[in-house]
Order: structure tokens, then sequence, then C-alpha cells
């Protein structure tokens, strides 16, 4: 792993113009993490082709679990190059790129979006943000950025520069101030990969605004739209098939080992998730390395134990989900 721009102390804010851009680019091209405006919210924004720079968004966000991230581009073309456009998908970015709406798309064959931040799916959402200023930003790192809202696990989406650095002070690269943001909401998100659109989540763009152009919307029935954790809760999440068994202090011959640190002996197959033990490195393994062990011919997967601090917590989160009866 290259080594990331290290967090200042305490976060810069500067006015997003064009020296600025230029140099939040290169720092968020190097693995660092920039915040930056939208319409909807203040994003937290990270390579999303970088797995280690997307696990240190999670760490910076504190959040406990691994959730998918929205790839941000500036151009309905870069959108495309990631994801699969559908014929809804092409309607909808006519209608609504750029602009508060984000489309879930299957991935292209070739996209170079990292596994944790798509949480291990075949899926990608992408958006194409409506300030020109977001899309300069995007153009000048000229690869996908993945951001959740800039704020810690918990609070409130963020729509100034203030409450980004109150927020994330010393735990972020720099802060980009382009004032408040318009919209305040986050992005509505459709899964466009089917014929009709299936509402995700609700936000900025409404549902008569995309009902005139595409007919009705599908709404998936038993989630809670209203509920604080929905989001992460709306995606099936990825899971190996086969069995996994967590906290292995030793190993059989029929098992493949996901380990970390020094590995246990005796294994039919053997992946590490870091051997040097960093939470960091092993968040940015985790979902490929999952892949992997799960092609093997063996009869499950053991899980060697891994701290519950940090980034633990999340890649934990995601192996109890692997590991429960389905
Ligand atoms: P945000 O918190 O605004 O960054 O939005 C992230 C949300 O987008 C996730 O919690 C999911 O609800 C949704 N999302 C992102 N990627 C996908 C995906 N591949 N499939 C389905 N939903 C997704
Ligand atoms: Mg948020």
């Amino acid at each position: 792993m290259t080594t990331p721009p290290p967090f200042p102390d305490s976060t810069p804010i500067l006015p997003i113009n064009g020296r600025n851009l230029a140099y939040a680019a290169h720092l968020l091209r190097a693995g660092g993490l920039v915040a930056f405006p939208t319409e909807t919210v203040y994003g937290l924004g990270c390579d999303a082709t970088n797995g280690a720079a997307v696990a240190r968004l999670y760490a910076a966000k504190g959040r406990p679990h691994f959730n998918p991230l929205i790839s941000h581009v500036p151009t309905v073309e870069a959108a495309f190059r990631i994801g699969k456009p559908t014929p809804l998908a092409r309607l909808l970015a006519e209608n609504f790129w750029p602009g508060p709406l984000t489309l879930v798309l299957e991935r292209q064959p070739d996209c170079p979006v990292a596994d944790l931040a798509t949480a291990g799916l075949d899926s990608v959402a992408v958006r194409v943000p409506a300030r020109d200023d977001a899309r300069d930003f995007l153009a000048a790192i000229g690869r996908p950025v993945a951001a959740p809202s800039a704020n810690a696990s918990g609070q409130i989406s963020p729509t100034d520069a203030e409450a980004v650095k109150a927020s994330l002070d010393g735990r972020i690269s720099l802060i980009l101030d382009g004032g408040a943001t318009a919209v305040g909401l986050e992005s509505t998100i459709l899964d466009a990969r089917g014929e009709t659109p299936v509402l995700l989540r609700p936000g900025g763009v409404s549902l008569e605004e995309i009902a005139s152009v595409t007919g009705p919307i599908t709404r998936p029935a038993k989630v809670d739209q209203q509920a604080p954790d929905a989001p992460g809760m709306l995606t099936s999440h990825y899971a190996p098939c086969k069995p996994v068994r967590l906290n292995a202090t030793e190993v059989s011959e029929d098992e493949a080992l996901l380990a970390f640190g020094k590995p246990l002996s005796g294994a039919a197959a053997v992946e590490n998730l870091s051997r040097d033990g960093d939470l960091i490195e092993a968040a940015a393994n985790l979902f490929r390395l999952l892949r992997l062990l799960d092609r093997t011919e063996t009869a499950r997967i053991a899980v060697m134990p891994i701290p519950d601090t940090g980034l633990g917590h999340a890649i934990n989160d995601r192996l109890t989900r692997a590991a429960a009866p389905r």
C-alpha cells in the first residue's frame, strides 16, 4: 500500500476555486479524504478505485458497518463506463443528470470501483452531481469518487463547511468550502437495472418527477423508508455461499482459512486479510478474499479472530452476518 497523505491536526477549509481544486484532486488521488460540496449535502470523497482509501473513509466516519457507497463522476459517459446502461438508465440520465439522482446499475466488466466501495455487490451506485464546481473537482480527479455524507457516523448530514469541520476535524485531509448546499436532502436512489425503476431511497428528485418520465415506480414492500438504518438494509448484502465459521483458533484440512496476522496451519486454502494485523488493509481486502475462498473446493470458510476495535467493528459486523444461518 502506498502511504496516504497524513491527516492534519486541524483540517483546513479552502474555498472551492480552480487552484484549490487541483490541490484537492492531488490529495484525493494520493489516497486522502477530501470533503466537498454537492447540491445535496457535503460529501466526504475518496478514490473509489483505492480499497485502502475507502477503508480509511469508513474509519474516519467511525461507521460500525460497511454499506455500499455512491460513486460520483463528472459526466454521463463516465457513469456508464462504470455501470451498464439500460434503456431506463439512459432515459433517467437524460432527464435528471446532472442532479440529485443516484442509479444502481450492474457493474461494467472492467469497472475499477473497489469491492469495499460496493460492499462486495455486483452492482454499482453512480451519480453525476449538479454543481459545476463539484463536477470540475471530479473531472480533475479523473476517477470515480466514493462520497457518503461528510459527517461522523450517527450525526446529521452537513450542509456547510463549518458543520463538516465540527464533525470530522483532524480526521480528514481537507474541506473545500462552497457555501451552503442547495438541496440539503440526500439523493434519490433508484435501481435502474430492470424495465421499471425501483425506489431504494427517496431524496432530492421527487417520485412524481420521476414517474412523469418513466411511468410507475416500484417500491420494495417490506422496507421502512424512514428508519435511520434503512439505507444499509435496503440492499441484499454480499455473503459467501459457503458456511462461515468465526473466531477459528484451529483449522481442519477441509476448510479454507481467512487469516488475520500469522496464519494457522493445516487449511486447504489460505488468504490473509493482513499479515501485519492492519485493519485498514484487512478491510480493503475483505470482500475480494471472501470471494476467492468461496470459490475453493472446501467445506467452509474459517475466519481467524479479528480485534473488535476501530474498523474491526465493521469487519466483524460483516463477517457475523456472513456466518449467520441462512
Ligand atoms: P449515501 O449514504 O448517500 O452515500 O448512500 C449510500 C446508499 O446508497 C447505501 O446505503 C445504499 O442504500 C445505496 N447503494 C449504494 N450502492 C448500492 C448498490 N450497489 N446497490 C443498492 N444500493 C446501493
Ligand atoms: Mg449520511
